[in-house]
């Protein structure tokens, strides 16, 4: 039998947390019951600094020594809040999911099977993407086909729905990246692989917890952190410019020689002026953005900050300890960061 644990990185979540734990002890009754997971596996939500009583919601919660709660210091953003989780939860597997349920939760079963089956990593795939909204669908799915288009290795349509042995997880601790992109981290991990697909239901309440802003940040942390195309297509744009400067110039001179055709012209000047000096600006701005990700990654800050672990076998306050951050790359005996 697996010990599995359930990891939900939870921000602003209190109208779906109570529901949501529900549908997970029920999943893992129904998976105890069918002998693949043990008794002793749990649900481990991270509370991702929420502002409303998400937290409170938790610490009630884990009076059932099946619930634990992690709370961040401060909102540290949905892949943080998650590596926070992976990396103190315990377990012979963890699986990761939203708090929203939009993931099928049915699909465990076939993530664990997989798992019995000598498989290191099952990703979630959505096979169908109806109940997002075309907004939502297009951009999402366009961005899989960018990442694609530049190299990166990702799983189309997977998001953060996933299983990882504790093999993974320990592997997953080595990548000290601050720049976080799990998508595209774990593909690298490499071990044996498997895919789940399933249908992408809706939101069980509330809003949606990545408005524009923040997805527009993962998308470029996808991008930056895993490919240097932009920066070849910077020389490639420079070559091209410098080419046809070169031709013009040409032909200049020829036209200077050979005909009276020219005049002195106006746009010549100007136009290319602007040209070359938006060109310019932009490809300082793809140097700057990758500048920016070398510096905060140089800098090497904590990912995450526990301030509070609550549940356990006894559904007593594990911890309640003084800051901590992330340890160094945490193998099984990091897993509980907070106690160390
Ligand atoms: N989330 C988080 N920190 C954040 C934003 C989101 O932990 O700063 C969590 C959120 O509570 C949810 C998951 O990340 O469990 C995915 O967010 P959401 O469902 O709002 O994203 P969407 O499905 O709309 O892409
Ligand atoms: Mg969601």
């Amino acid at each position: 039998m697996v010990r599995l644990g359930i990891v939900v990185p939870c921000y602003n979540e209190q109208d779906v947390l109570e529901e949501t734990a529900r549908r997970l002890i029920a999943q893992l009754e129904r998976l105890h019951a069918k002998g693949l997971v043990d008794a002793s596996s749990a649900v481990y939500f991270v509370d991702d600094g929420s502002r409303d009583g998400s937290w409170e919601i938790i610490q009630r919660l884990a009076a059932d020594p099946r619930l634990r709660g992690i709370r961040l210091s401060r909102n540290r953003g949905h892949q943080n809040a998650l590596l926070a989780g992976l990396m103190n939860a315990e377990g012979d597997a963890l699986i990761s999911v939203d708090a929203d349920l939009q993931d099928d939760l049915n699909v465990m079963e076939d993530m664990v099977r997989l798992y019995l089956d000598g498989h290191d990593v099952v990703y979630g795939v959505r096979s169908d993407r109806t109940a997002d909204r075309p907004f939502k669908r297009l951009t999402a799915e366009s961005y899989y086909r960018l990442l694609r288009a530049l190299g990166v290795e990702v799983v189309f349509n997977h998001a953060d729905y996933r299983l990882l042995s504790r093999r993974a997880v320990t592997a997953l601790a080595s990548y000290r990246e601050v720049n976080l992109f799990l998508r595209g981290i774990i593909p690298q991990l490499g071990f044996r692989t498997a895919t789940v697909t399933y249908v992408r239901g809706e939101r069980l309440a509330g809003e949606s917890k990545y408005p524009l802003r923040k997805m527009l940040s993962l998308a470029v942390e996808g991008v930056i952190s895993f490919s240097a195309a932009p920066l070849r297509a910077i020389t490639a744009l420079g070559f091209l410019v410098c080419f046809g400067s070169f031709a013009m110039a040409a032909w200049a001179l020829l036209a200077r020689l050979f005909t009276d055709a020219a005049l002195p012209g106006w746009a010549s000047t100007v136009v290319p002026m602007y040209f070359l000096g938006g060109v310019q600006l932009l490809c300082l701005g793809v140097l700057g953005e990758y500048l920016a990700k070398i510096y905060m990654e140089v800098k090497g800050r904590p990912r995450y900050l526990i301030d509070t672990v609550v549940g356990g076998p006894n559904g007593n306050l594990v911890a309640s300890a003084a800051p901590c951050a992330e340890q160094g790359a945490a193998g099984p005996t990091t897993s509980r960061a907070v106690t160390d």
